[in-house]
């Protein structure tokens, strides 16, 4: 039997062992035991003892006589015999003068036996009873937790479990300054109630996903030392009508009896949804749960030392009540990375890797803007990954590279079978984008081109990384990245005459920055500074949705379009006027694949010849 595999079994098999082994003991060898010490004898075999003298006490029991007489060598031996019917058994043992009586047989008192024959074999079946209940629970996994009415599933972190700290929490400097306060209050807080000042409630952190907001709740438990109660959203939503409600009031009946202390509750928006925009019916659960929730917040004193924090990716569906003051009326933005913080957090993550010393992890951090620190973590993770696949005991620079464009663009395909001709066109198609970025002022400066297929569909592509990082996006740069965008399909038209299917994802990223030029803005001439579109769900992916009228929707789409002939125009411009370059360079990818910035760089200024 292994051990390891089911740690119960054991303890439970040698009670099982221990009870065998008393039943065995009782009902064999303690008789026996017995019965080496004890001869019987025939009742005629007694009388004579009697008479004889030798007889020193005499029990009597109620259907058997023991008694004790003593041998040639003056032993003494334990005997017994059956008891006859003697009605002058007791005049002959008082004239030999022996020591007799009767035994009163042994009653137990009611209560005793009342509990032995009723309340333990009670016990003994409601204990079986309970453990199969428990294995099945096990077997059934998630119906187990209906069984336990209204117990909140809240797991209790104490510093030492989460063993995550602000160290480990890369850039944002801002929300830790913001959570900062919350902890010291917990640590201390006579200091702030002395002065009068109240620890908000509740505080809300929103931001995209993979920006590390899960990750920052676990570094405010390490740092402040209390309990830390996490429960997601969606645990709350039950599959019982009237749960989730139970489980927010014992959640909040457990967080006051270790206050002061934390109380996390991830994803908040699975319960905080705005009650008004409910689908039709609503959703009665999570209303009830949610009124609960407000309910709870609302009942105990701010400074009682509970500190609620919650996190969201979609603040804009909360329903207000939740957000007025006096619940989570504080809220933190965690927002993407800069530069600076992408830096920060590949160095977090790269001390848990071993690194080999060409690393710069300002480059790569350049190389990815707009990723999120789980997006980082991740390309870490790959580099090392693709260490261990090509044998190597630590990372290089190149592997993170490589990585990074797995990130973006998936695995390399090698073994892709692509035509010549396709091949000559997805390789005019790229430089085509290269040589068009190259020649434009705005546009940030050409790192890598490639013709191996990606496993995310794109059969090439020409990464361009930006020196410094950029916030805001002028006009000029926006017409230069729509430019540069379509001059993979002008460089098509321009050297080989024909179009291809390949400009697909071109032409959607083009349209998408030229519609919000137009719409957002405000960087056409036809609608000025008019807001033609709203954003929902600013943190995951950007809905835009049109306000206006029909007919200035076939207007925008007019300004839309204009906007992309002309950057159209201006690519094919150049690359008519660049044609000679076009060529070389194509023949120079073709023959190696790939090319880094500074070849491409080298062969665009070497003299045509
Ligand atoms: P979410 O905001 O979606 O809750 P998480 O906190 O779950 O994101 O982050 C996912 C992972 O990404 C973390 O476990 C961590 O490895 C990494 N991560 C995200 N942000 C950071 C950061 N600022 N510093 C270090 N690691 C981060
Ligand atoms: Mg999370
Ligand atoms: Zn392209």
């Amino acid at each position: 039997m292994d051990l390891k595999d089911n740690p119960k079994k054991p303890l439970y098999f040698y009670y099982l062992i221990a009870m065998g082994i008393i039943l065995i003991f009782n009902t064999f060898i303690l008789p026996t035991l017995m019965k080496m010490q004890i001869t019987q004898v025939d009742y005629g075999t007694f009388l004579k003892l009697v008479e004889s003298g030798h007889v020193e006490s005499v029990e009597v029991q109620d259907d058997l006589i023991a008694f004790t007489a003593v041998d040639e060598t003056g032993r003494e031996i334990v005997f017994v015999t059956g008891r006859m019917d003697d009605p002058d058994l007791v005049n002959r043992l008082y004239n030999a003068d022996v020591q007799f009586t009767k035994v009163i047989p042994r009653e137990n008192s009611p209560l005793v036996n009342f509990l032995l024959s009723w309340i333990l074999p009670m016990v003994f079946f409601i204990g079986i009873g309970q453990f199969l209940i428990k294995r099945l629970q096990n077997r059934i996994g998630g119906l187990g937790n209906a069984m336990s009415f209204g117990k909140s599933n809240a797991k209790i972190y104490v510093e030492a479990q989460t063993g995550i700290s602000f160290d480990d929490v890369a850039g944002q400097d801002e929300a830790k300054e913001a959570l900062q306060e919350i902890i010291d209050y917990l640590h201390d807080p006579a200091k702030y109630t002395e002065i009068g000042a109240k620890i908000p409630k509740g505080v809300l952190l929103v931001g995209p996903p993979g920006t590390g907001k899960t990750l920052l709740a676990k570094a405010v438990a390490g740092e402040s030392k209390v309990p830390f109660f996490s429960i997601s959203g969606s645990e709350f939503v039950e599959m019982f009508v009237g749960m989730g409600a139970a489980r927010v009031r014992d959640l909040f009946k457990q967080a006051q009896e270790k206050a002061p202390c934390i109380v996390f509750i991830d994803e908040i928006d699975t319960i905080g949804k705005s009650r008004s925009s409910g689908q039709l019916g609503g959703n009665d659960e999570r209303e009830q749960t949610l009124n609960q929730l407000l309910t709870e917040m609302d009942g105990f004193e701010a400074d009682k030392g509970v500190v609620i924090l919650a996190a969201t990716n979609r603040p804009e569906t909360l329903d207000k009540a939740l957000l007025r003051p006096g619940r989570f009326d504080r809220r933190v933005p965690v927002e993407l990375p800069d530069l600076q913080g992408r830096e920060a957090i590949l160095k977090v993550h790269a001390q848990k890797v071993k690194l080999g010393s060409d690393i710069d992890l300002n480059a790569i951090a350049r190389a990815t803007p707009g990723a999120s620190g789980a997006d980082l973590a991740n390309i870490i993770n790959e580099a090392a990954l693709r260490a261990v696949r090509l044998g190597r005991t630590y990372v290089t620079q190149s592997d993170l590279e490589e990585s990074v464009e797995v990130v973006i663009a998936g695995y390399e395909r090698k073994n892709a079978v692509i035509s010549m001709k396709d091949k000559l066109t997805i390789a005019y198609h790229e430089i085509g984008h290269a040589l068009v970025a190259a020649k434009l002022k705005h546009s940030a400066p050409v790192h890598k081109i490639t013709i191996i297929p990606r496993t995310s569909g794109a059969l090439g592509f020409t990464m361009q990384i930006d020196e410094g990082e950029k916030i805001l996006m002028s006009k000029d740069e926006a017409l230069d990245r729509i430019t540069t965008l379509l001059g993979g399909r002008s460089a098509e038209e321009v050297a080989l005459g024909t179009i291809t299917s390949g400009a697909a994802n071109d032409i959607e990223q083009a349209t998408k920055i030229a519609r919000a030029m137009v719409t957002r803005f405000g960087m056409s001439d036809e609608f000025d500074m008019m807001a033609l579109e709203t954003v929902s769900n600013r943190y995951l992916g950007e809905d835009a949705s049109l306000i206006v009228s029909a007919e200035t929707a076939a207007k925008i789409d007019e300004e839309t379009l204009k906007i992309i002939k002309v950057c159209h125009q201006r690519a094919i411009e150049i690359l008519e006027s660049n044609k000679e370059k076009l060529h070389q360079l194509t023949k120079l990818l073709l023959e190696r694949e790939t090319l880094s910035g500074a070849e491409f760089i080298a062969a665009l200024e070497e003299p045509v010849g």
